[in-house]
């Protein structure tokens, strides 16, 4: 067979594409055959939460906004295969786990967790979800850990739950899923939640959720809203507003975490030191540290939807291997391709572990 110049010019553009995504995955992995893997950003739901969804999102059927659209569609049918998966939390992910050689996964409850609810009953569905996740990870204390979920709506509440699941329910950290009525966590309101996750050694996982009714408009068409685009810039904005607030001034102690390769936060960090020089951004909220010292000192960043070697080897050599962290998504992104592309990654043997394991064991106090 004859290939004239556009079957090539197909087929070179086509294994250009497979680079970025990570190939076919034929290549035999460089990781060994006893490589520990924790998965930390990895989701899970109950059925208690997935009622008070449904009746938030039924309770507004005017709303057209994304995040609302998806919940409709996410409570409409539990047997679908997203939510029966979130809430499936032994049979087929354990399965899975071991099908793949993934030793643990910290959970948890998948976004927006009860971040779009009712104070009251946010408040209710968060003690409740931490409490089933805290028996979930007895049942399986080498397969499972977890990060609590809070209602920010009600901070001294979720102060207090804070210091709950790490002294009595022993989880592993805390998982915010961006903006909660259109506040971030600059907002010194929130800030009985900052002081608690640093007194308390407790990560907070800055998790995504939809654009913030500020920064929407632009994000409402052709589907931008979602994880394709809005999820991250959202969660990026976020971060960015709590470091130039002082809040890692306030509290040094703090480990915040981002998932989806940083949300792209570090591959500014130059620019990040550049354009907040005294007297332009630092003019408003004098910062004691250049960004780039926060985002070694304060920030983990994780791999979750992220299977980009390139992007993972800037991430390392900017923020260092024991800032990186592997994640999968699941069940919004599969873990075999999650494992496939960490065990070829272009790492020594060191970072590999580091990243795998090593670093969410430290970061998360997790005692295998
Ligand atoms: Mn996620």
């Amino acid at each position: 067979m004859k290939m004239d110049r556009r079957t090539l010019l197909g087929a070179a553009s086509a294994s250009a594409a497979a680079g970025v995504l990570g190939g076919a995955g034929s290549a035999a992995g460089a990781a060994p055959k006893d490589q520990i893997r924790i998965g930390v950003e990895e989701a899970f739901s109950t059925q208690e939460h997935m009622k008070a969804m449904r009746d938030f999102v039924d309770a507004h059927p005017e709303v057209t906004r994304f995040d609302y659209k998806l919940w409709r569609m996410i409570t409409s049918n539990l047997k679908a295969d997203t939510p029966r998966r979130l809430l499936d939390l032994a049979d087929m992910r354990l399965k899975e786990m071991d099908e793949y050689g993934v030793t643990m996964h910290v959970l948890s409850l998948t976004s927006p967790g009860v971040q779009m609810l009712d104070p009251d009953v946010a408040v209710g569905v968060a003690q409740s979800a931490n409490d089933e996740l805290a028996e979930v990870i007895a049942r399986h204390p080498t397969r499972f850990g977890g990060l609590a979920t809070i209602a920010p709506q009600e901070p001294e509440k979720a102060a207090s739950e804070i210091e709950r699941a790490k002294t009595k329910l022993k989880l592993n950290g805390v998982v915010i899923n961006s903006h909660t009525n259109n506040e971030y966590l600059d907002n010194q309101k929130f800030w009985p939640i900052l002081e608690a996750a640093e007194a308390m050694d407790m990560p907070i996982y800055i998790h995504p959720r939809t654009p913030s009714d500020q920064m929407r408009a632009p994000f409402d068409d052709y589907n931008m809203g979602s994880a394709f685009w809005g999820y991250g810039m959202e969660t990026s904005t976020h971060f960015v507003r709590l470091m130039m607030s002082g809040a890692f001034d306030r509290f040094p102690k703090l480990t915040t975490v981002l998932g989806h390769m940083g949300e792209a936060v570090h591959f500014w960090i130059w620019r990040l030191d550049y354009m907040s020089a005294p007297g332009v951004a630092r003019g408003e909220t004098p910062i004691k540290l250049l960004p780039s010292e926060y985002l070694r000192r304060n920030l983990r960043i994780t791999t979750s939807g992220q299977e980009n070697p390139a992007a993972l080897r800037y991430s390392i050599d900017v923020l260092g291997a024991w800032n990186v962290m592997w994640a999968i998504d699941y069940p919004y992104q599969e873990m075999p391709s999650a494992v496939r592309f960490m065990d070829n990654a272009p790492l020594t043997q060191e970072e590999r572990d580091a990243v795998y394991w090593k670093n969410a064991a430290r970061t998360f106090n997790i005692d295998l």
